[in-house]
């Protein structure tokens, strides 16, 4: 069986490393791509919503640009790398989901754009918005304007903040190693490990720094910090070899990180150091409407209390009891404004396109 099969993972993340990307002649690896576009394809058919992010731009661009250590000798050869191989990969991508039915979509997010609560609910819609929509969304960081200092740097973290972002159950990073191994897998006797219930001391220790090909910035430790991100959101997370035919459809052997229990982890991060700012009460249809894991609409509003800004942490409170606690799509001032009123009715009432939600379901944890 394939990882994370549609029946059982509504969303998947697909990362590609820069290894798979990118030939030794500095060509995009085309004929791999297309084998992933058709995986891709085939889990859309099942109903599997799949974004990828995908490494590569600037060990592509480094190459077409003659630079130096893979583009990687100072910031500045870096960024203008990036900025030239990013507009090739997007194409490729493009070229070849659409050979297979699917349309791509680009997005290049910031560390801050996930990091602060008011931009990641901005990304978090619109990736939710390409997904619903059966797009692919192809995402990579904005290496090209992002500096040292607030850079993810590695694509390995991103994917794992962006199944964050889209509530998906699962990641795949897709490298040139087929997992973990207990220690450099270059040694004699190194072993691999199928999966990981938990990540302690001797798990991180496993891991060897760099990136083997030299080409990405990965490496194991940063797979793991992934994996750390994506546990505690809810989401398996799978380190797979790219190099199988058909590396998303095929049984390959892999390492699998095992999500906790998705209602405590999503309860751990929004409780995470946050305090709430406010909190919206419910009527007891609205209540209802949660217990099903539904978004909450501001029909099922009765009163707003606090002043609070998008992005804040708020309470969702029934006449007896807190229901829940999630980040507000809209400031104190809008929400009171929509109190009661049909979505239908929103726009006029703000003057704006307004949000689907006073609280996304992705973005709430049931109490
Ligand atoms: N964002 C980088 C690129 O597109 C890759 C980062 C990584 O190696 O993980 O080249």
């Amino acid at each position: 069986m394939s990882l994370f099969p549609p029946a059982a993972c509504p969303r998947l993340v697909v990362k590609i490393g820069s290894a798979l990307l990118v030939d030794a002649q500095g060509g995009v690896r085309r004929a791999f791509l297309e084998e992933v576009a058709a995986d891709i394809a085939a889990r859309a058919r099942e109903g599997q919503q799949v974004a990828v992010v995908s490494s590569g731009a600037i060990a592509l661009g480094a190459r077409r640009l003659g630079l130096a250590k893979g583009g990687r000798a100072s910031l500045e050869d870096a960024q203008a790398a990036a900025a030239t191989g990013q507009i090739a990969l997007a194409g490729v991508w493009a070229e070849v989901l659409a050979a297979q039915g699917l349309t791509a979509a680009q997005m290049l997010v910031t560390l801050g754009d996930l990091e602060e609560r008011r931009r990641y609910l901005n990304a978090a819609a619109t990736l939710g918005r390409l997904l619903q929509l059966g797009v692919v969304p192809v995402i990579n960081e904005n290496d090209s304007v992002a500096t040292e200092e607030i850079r993810f740097g590695d694509n390995d973290r991103l994917a794992a903040r962006i199944a964050q972002a889209a509530g998906a159950s699962g990641v795949v990073l897709l490298s040139d190693i087929d997992g973990l191994y207990d220690r450099n897998p270059a040694l004699p006797g190194a072993t691999h490990i199928a999966r990981v219930e938990r990540i302690d001391g001797t798990i991180e220790r496993m891991a060897d720094r760099g990136s083997a090909s030299g080409m990405g910035s990965g490496g194991m430790v940063s797979k793991i910090a992934a994996a750390r991100i994506a546990n505690a959101a809810g989401a398996g997370l799978a380190i797979a070899s790219g190099h199988v035919a058909h590396p998303l459809s095929a049984t390959v052997r892999h390492t699998l990180f095992v999500a906790e229990r998705t209602a405590p982890a999503r309860k751990a991060w929004l409780a995470g150091g946050l305090t709430a700012r406010g909190a919206i009460h419910v009527d007891e249809g609205a209540a209802r409407a949660l217990a099903d894991g539904r978004s909450l609409l501001a029909a099922g509003a009765t009163r707003i209390d606090g002043h609070f800004a998008r992005g804040d942490l708020v309470t969702v409170e029934a006449p007896d009891r807190t229901l829940a606690r999630g980040l507000s799509e809209y400031d104190s001032v809008d929400a009171v404004r929509l109190l009661g009123r049909r979505s239908d009715e929103h726009e006029a009432i703000l003057g704006y396109a307004p949000r689907s939600a006073l609280i996304h379901r992705n973005h709430m944890a049931l109490l």
